[in-house]
């Protein structure tokens, strides 16, 4: 099959907008998607700008991190820094991080871990051995957000990249949704607009591409990334939502870019109109949180008592 705009063969056929495009017109329309959001949602007219972007070593963070490298490098008033959680989870972080580690090399790009071990005293997986009553994500979450909102205010960071395609997004505004959970729902990145004292402010560049159009652009571009999966995924809520929005996708084509379109439409009315708890600081961290203990600290004090139970 021949490219729809010139004589090359086409290397993807795009269902839901009847092209086929080959490698260099792929790259653009992909490169042209990501220069929109970036725009939308940040402004980089300031004097001096640190974006931090967090990469797992896996397809969606390095391919942002490779993009936002190759739209954004040549600006003299911004600085872009990696940095990588390691949660602890033995057979499966390890190899992202390698990955991680090796695209930050090549691209001269500053790299960090950060390791709940180190900051937390557990690694997931001894958590896990521990507090088996509830799901991995619920105390995985939560930790990652805290330690990649503390790596960026460590380095004045003025927005922090995460690497999120439109089927992962398309899926969060879904299961806020069916939850009913409008706070959350208000709360997702990207964070224009709704900055709050001690947050950074998320962006999400890939939140228009469909995960397929990640991979082949990793591909094209040889981002070597990690395609494993983390062993506890299993456990995530998230599989149902990923399910149903696949259904609906293959039946209508752009059910996914539906999805997105509807929540930007309402998300700004019901911000206006919701009246969200305002945000107080951890009595015990000083991290953001919505309750007088934050989730995390509050985890970890119920994951203590749990170990001195076990000792007495
Ligand atoms: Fe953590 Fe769950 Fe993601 Fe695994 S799937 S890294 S446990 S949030």
């Amino acid at each position: 099959m021949k490219c729809t705009f010139c004589n090359e063969k086409a290397v993807y056929n795009v269902k839901y907008n009847g092209t086929a495009l080959c490698r260099e017109h792929f790259i653009n329309f992909f490169e042209k998607r990501v220069k929109r959001e970036i725009r939308n949602q940040t402004d980089l007219k300031r004097d001096k700008i640190t974006i931090s972007v967090a990469i797992s070593g896996g397809k969606d963070s390095l391919v942002t991190l490779y993009v936002l490298n190759k739209i954004l490098s040549d600006r003299r008033n911004l600085k872009i820094k990696a940095f990588t959680v390691d949660e602890g989870i033995s057979g499966y972080r390890p190899s992202g991080i390698e990955k991680a580690a090796r695209l930050c090399k090549s691209l001269g790009i500053d790299h960090e871990i950060i390791s709940f071990k180190r900051e937390f005293g557990y690694t997931l997986d001894e958590i896990m051995s521990i507090d088996n009553t509830r799901i991995s994500c619920s105390h995985c979450g939560p930790m990652r957000r805290s330690l990649m909102n503390k790596i960026s205010m460590y380095n004045k960071a003025d927005y922090l990249a995460l690497g999120i395609n439109l089927d992962d997004y398309a899926q969060s505004i879904l299961m806020n949704v069916v939850r009913g959970d409008i706070s959350r729902y208000i709360r997702l990145a990207p964070h224009t607009g709704i900055e709050r004292d001690g947050l950074i402010p998320r962006i999400i560049p890939l939140r228009k591409i469909p995960e397929k159009e990640v991979v082949i652009y990793a591909i094209l571009n040889n981002i070597d990334y990690d395609n494993s999966w983390c062993p506890y995924y299993r456990d995530a809520y998230r599989n149902e939502a990923r399910m149903i929005i696949n259904m609906l996708e293959e039946k209508t084509p752009g059910t996914r870019q539906a999805i997105v379109k509807f929540f930007d439409g309402t998300r700004d009315i019901l911000k206006n109109s919701y009246e969200s708890k305002d945000m107080k600081r951890c009595m015990i961290c000083g991290s953001p949180s919505q309750n007088d203990v934050c989730e995390v600290c509050s985890d970890l004090k119920e994951i203590n008592e749990r170990v001195l139970k076990k000792s007495i």
